[in-house]
């Protein structure tokens, strides 16, 4: 399935929710769901009636996916995954997504949303452990080091990018040389931990593929 290259901001206002896409713009007043607009389509009233248990779930599944950009196979492989792990389905697809690269590479501020941090990746200026990665859904492990190659670190996307440290500070699960642009992925995060997604069901999602 070809990655969707329209409008990212019509995704939010169809979820009615901020996936947080654009960087900067989403934290301003320009984004779309700040100023209340109505989700997209001829007739975005007569979609705000009571949803069907399916239709619950299914918004779910894709505000996730949406959120992380990732297409709907490789989506359903990670549940896969998740379901193949000890411990409770939901957090560890929670788990998995969070220790994807291009989320790593989100989470430490080298790129101001995940499509920028997925950019970042596929052009070849990130490392893990001292050897170039540039798949963006690489599962990074407990411990392995992740750092911008020498040559990257004064770009202007990412030295931009990297300004968010002092105002939001990093993830707790991972540790950031903000001079070095070099961090450590710690651990995998706790789901209580991950509080951006607080208000995200991911167990809609398990009852969904489970039908
Ligand atoms: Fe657009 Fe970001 Fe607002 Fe979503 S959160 S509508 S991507 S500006």
């Amino acid at each position: 399935m070809a990655r969707y290259t329209g409008p990212v901001c019509r995704l939010c206002r169809t979820e009615q929710t901020k996936l947080c896409l654009k960087g900067e713009r989403c934290k301003s007043d320009k984004c779309p769901i700040n100023k209340k607009r109505a989700a997209p389509g001829k007739d975005p009233k007569g979609r705000t009636g009571k949803r069907s248990e399916y239709g619950l779930q299914l918004r779910e599944k894709q505000k996730i996916k949406r959120m992380y950009g990732v297409q709907e196979k490789q989506f359903h492989l990670t549940f896969e995954h998740a379901l193949r792990m000890p411990g409770v389905t939901g957090e560890n697809l929670i788990r998995l997504l969070e220790s994807r690269l291009d989320n790593i590479v989100y989470r430490m501020h080298i790129g101001s949303c995940r499509n920028q941090a997925r950019q970042i990746v596929l052009h070849r200026h990130v490392m893990v452990n001292g050897r170039i990665v540039n798949i963006p859904s690489f599962q990074v492990k407990p411990g392995d080091v992740i750092e911008v190659k020498e040559r990257s670190k004064k770009l202007a996307v990412i030295q931009d990018s990297l300004k968010e440290v002092s105002k939001s500070g990093t993830a707790p699960w991972i540790t950031l040389d903000e001079d070095a642009v070099k961090g450590t992925f710690v651990q995998y995060p706790r789901r209580e931990e991950v509080t951006d997604l607080a208000d995200v069901k991911e167990q809609l999602v398990v009852e969904l593929y489970s039908k």
